[in-house]
């Protein structure tokens, strides 16, 4: 090698120097970032549920990235004025009542930062054997409150979406689809099915198959005496009845399908059944949870969202199949080059990659971990539990208050309901309503359309959201309702 390209090395090594900062610096930055953290925590209690600021973030496109580096103060003041200032504190506030908020429990960031430093690759098991010990450890203990048997396996995604997509393609495989076959494949779901399953049908190549949309009853709920009969007219049209999606808590109303009734359906028809539980399948922690959900142990898979019901930081959502073997077939793969990669270190047991579309991937089960051992299991159980009661709570308000009618009682944290007003457009009405809600700021509500009836909805799922930010709810609906009945503001 000549000199110069020797001395190009050196070069290059000194520019690179920085990505390795030393003791002293690694100390400034995490100072400043816990102070930044920390901060950010104190001013909670101030905080609105939601900032609607005019320039909404567009600051920060007025730091571009560049090749010159920037102070960390600076770089945190950026993310203070244009990142942290503007839009919804979702899941950050006790006032974050729209959707379903997703969690961000210190431990679990704490996990995050820990996973991050040692950066422990959890795909293989052979490669960090005490690391893939864990999420297979974390998703027994889920199957275990969900009451699945010791055959179930299961994976952590970034989310239910792409636990639903997995379980999908399990499904597919497990039923032995083939693209000839798609046509005449059928899918029951609802109206209340969350979108992400029929996008999940779509990215699995499955756009083709026939989806049924089951009628609900009043309580928005899966009428399971029209999915048998679908089920029985689409066979005897020739048709390949496949899977049919049950809800384990709806993100829009909170329904909870009558899974038992379903699952004696799927079995006897020979359907695979998949509870979709990202909102709702972590109450069967609680023992009143438990009961709402029974029959979700029928289910084929199960979808679960850690960063919503155990309040995880985003990016944590989970699947589980009861018979694991399908999620293998579904998703083991080989590859040459890591062929002979087995090493002493290996575990012998099945790797995650094996059971995930994913290779590389975070190690999302860390967060999980630490939260849990940090605190134990029984501050999650009373917390879901709570969420439940502070639901049915604010329910029972609504019937004290005047002029608000409300939808059917709450299976689980969400509520619907919405203002009648004394006169003119109820939906107009309604919609001015969450308006004037959210520019207040100080709880966040969203709405929805339920039989083209704009209908608002709470629901309670912040680890902070307790029986003082409810009842500012109530109030805050009362005083609203009240001013936009007499004209004031509107
Ligand atoms: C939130 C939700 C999803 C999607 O989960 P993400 O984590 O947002 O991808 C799917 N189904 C239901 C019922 C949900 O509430």
């Amino acid at each position: 090698m000549t000199t110069t390209t020797l001395n190009r090395i050196e070069q290059l090594r000194k520019i690179a120097l920085p990505l390795e900062p030393d003791a002293e610096q690694r100390l400034q930055w995490r100072e400043q970032v816990i102070q930044y953290t920390d901060a950010f925590l104190k001013s909670l209690p101030e905080l609105p549920a939601v900032r609607a600021t005019h320039d909404k973030g567009v600051g920060i496109l007025d730091s571009p990235i560049s090749e010159a580096p920037i102070p960390i103060e600076q770089a945190l003041d950026l993310l203070k004025n244009h990142v942290d200032r503007p839009g919804e504190n979702e899941g950050t506030t006790p006032g974050y009542l729209a959707f379903i908020p997703s969690g961000g429990l210190y431990a679990s960031a704490l996990g995050d930062y820990i996973a991050a430093v040692t950066n422990r690759y959890v795909g293989l098991s052979y490669c960090s054997p005490g690391a893939a010990r864990i999420e297979p450890m974390l998703l027994r203990w889920m199957a275990d409150f969900v009451g699945y048997p010791e055959t179930a396996a299961g994976d952590f995604t970034s989310g239910g979406s792409l636990a639903n997509l997995t379980a999908i393609v399990t499904a597919r495989n497990a039923h032995q689809l083939k693209a000839a076959d798609f046509p005449r494949a059928v899918a029951y779901l609802t109206d209340q099915t969350h979108h992400s399953v029929v996008k999940g049908l779509r990215i699995a190549g499955m756009e083709e198959c026939v989806v049924r949309h089951v009628p609900l009853d009043e309580h928005y709920r899966m009428q399971t005496d029209a999915l048998e009969t679908e089920i029985r007219s689409d066979r005897q049209a020739g048709l390949l009845p496949w899977l049919v999606a049950a809800a384990a808590g709806s993100t829009d109303t909170g329904a909870v399908d009558p899974l038992a009734s379903i699952a004696d359906i799927a079995n006897h028809y020979q359907l695979w059944m998949h509870g979709d539980g990202a909102y709702g399948a972590m109450f069967a922690l609680c023992e009143r949870g438990k009961a709402i959900l029974r029959g979700i142990e029928r289910a084929d898979s199960v979808t679960m969202d850690p960063h919503k019901g155990l309040f995880m930081t985003m990016g944590t959502g989970a699947v589980l199949v009861r018979n694991g073997d399908n999620l293998l077939k579904a998703f083991q793969s080989h590859a040459n080059y890591l062929e002979g990669a087995e090493t002493a270190s290996s575990t012998g047991e099945v790797s995650q990659a094996d059971l995930s579309p994913e290779l590389t991937r975070p190690f999302r089960g860390l967060r999980l971990w630490l939260a849990l051992k940090l605190t134990g299991v029984a501050p999650f159980r009373a917390a879901l539990e709570e969420k439940l009661l502070l639901a049915r709570h604010f329910y029972e308000g609504l019937q004290r208050l005047d002029g608000f009618v409300t939808g059917p009682i709450p299976d689980l944290s969400v509520v619907t309901f919405r203002y009648r007003p004394s006169h003119g457009n109820a939906n107009e009405f309604n919609r001015k309503l969450i308006q004037a809600i959210q520019q207040d700021g100080r709880i966040f509500l969203s709405s929805t359309q339920i039989n083209g009836e704009v209908s608002l909805r709470l629901t309670v799922l912040g680890f902070r959201t307790h029986l003082e930010t409810v009842e500012l709810a109530l109030e805050i609906l009362q005083q609203k309702a009240k001013e936009i009945e007499s004209g004031v503001n509107f």
